[in-house]
């Protein structure tokens, strides 16, 4: 029994379409959407741990897929993955440092829809939502409704990118592009296919680790057709986020020729150790996929608990060094608002 379901199917409907239906569309449609739907899903008592059960007083609405829910240990309330997306009290803290807009993008936001803060590439946030709500996520104050690519706006944008030919590489963004239909996916990769001066599509995505069967053959077929390189950027934090289901869809992916890179945020009891980083790169590499970035927490404003120190996370960042093959070592970055790229923070080994 699925307990989110409940006031719009009937219990036997509720089955008959699990049943039958692996269509992403339908499962996304049936995500957690309150914290004591989870917690009782998961047999946790809301009394433990300090649960936020009021959603709403955070501003930033609770969603979390059954497919990744599945993947949480129950009866653990201080489950790494459970730690990402329940609302926490905390969250209600105001923390001096910490801000609505941390990256400061509203600077490079040329056209709406379109971020070009580094010189060869651009971003587009092909989509405001996500498939499942991060609690540490950077934008989760971000302006989306003031963001989303209508059509006139992603005409504007695709000129834009025509008229720079430095730009080599268009990043889908969002929010989560893969919250797009297959058909406006599929548009908007056939439109970027048309213009000569790209060579990659890098796709930002953290959907297929909550919601693996959003990699579907509509899907697949789409990135089979195009003339760019594709590059995916997963977003996988905790070893335990990866499962055999995402596994065999990370081997369609590469099987039509995708490159599959992966960013991880350092969290606090989520991941700050040395050893579920190794843990992470080892079956990263196994699913096939590299570890890219270990990102420092953006300062967003509800998100304070969640930070680790810079300091803690070079000494974290170098026993990992010490603990994996190079290329299995992601970059330790972090986002400084006006540079002409991310920081770097690991070549400060010492000795
Ligand atoms: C992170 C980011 C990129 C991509 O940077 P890479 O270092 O190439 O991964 C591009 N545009 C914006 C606005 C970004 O925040
Ligand atoms: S998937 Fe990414 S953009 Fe979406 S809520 Fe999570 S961290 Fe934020």
């Amino acid at each position: 029994m699925i307990p989110v379901f409940e006031d719009t199917l009937q219990p036997n409907t509720l089955k008959a379409t699990k049943i039958e239906s692996d269509h992403w569309q339908v499962q996304l449609a049936g995500a957690f959407k309150s914290a004591p739907d989870l917690l009782t899903y998961l047999n946790i008592a809301p009394t433990e741990a300090n649960l936020l059960l009021d959603d709403d007083a955070t501003g930033f609405a609770f969603k979390v897929p059954l497919a990744f829910a599945q993947l949480m240990k129950k009866g653990d309330p201080s489950d790494p993955l459970l730690l990402q997306v329940i609302t926490r009290s905390q969250e209600l803290n105001t923390i001096s440092g910490y801000s609505n807009d941390p990256l400061q993008e509203a600077d490079y936001n040329p056209v709406p829809g379109l971020i070009h803060k580094y010189a060869n590439r651009a971003l587009l946030i092909a989509h405001q939502s996500c498939a499942v709500h991060c609690r540490y996520c950077f934008r989760r104050h971000f302006p989306y409704s003031e963001q989303q690519l209508k059509p006139a706006q992603l005409s504007a944008a695709l000129n834009y990118i025509k008229q720079r030919p430095e730009i080599n590489e268009i990043i889908l963004s969002g929010g989560d592009p893969l919250s797009l239909s297959d058909a406006k996916l599929e548009q908007l990769i056939n439109n970027l296919n048309n213009i000569e001066t790209l060579t990659t599509i890098r796709i930002h995505t953290r959907t297929p680790v909550v919601l693996p069967d959003r990699i579907c053959s509509e899907l697949l077929e789409t990135i089979e057709r195009s003339n760019k390189k594709i590059v995916f950027v997963l977003h996988i934090n905790h070893p335990n986020e990866i499962g055999k289901r995402l596994a065999d869809k990370l081997t369609q992916l590469k099987n039509v020729g995708v490159t599959l890179l992966n960013q991880t945020v350092l969290l606090k009891e989520i991941n700050d150790s040395a050893d579920t980083l190794k843990n992470l790169s080892q079956k990263l590499w196994d699913t096939g996929v590299l570890p890219y970035y270990l990102h420092l927490l953006d300062p967003v404003q509800g998100a304070a608990h969640f930070n680790v120190s810079e300091s803690d996370a070079i000494e974290i960042w170098q026993a990992l060094q010490a603990g994996v093959s190079g290329y299995l070592l992601p970059r330790l970055v972090r986002e400084i608002p006006n540079r002409p790229s991310k920081t770097w923070l690991n070549n400060s080994q010492e000795g």
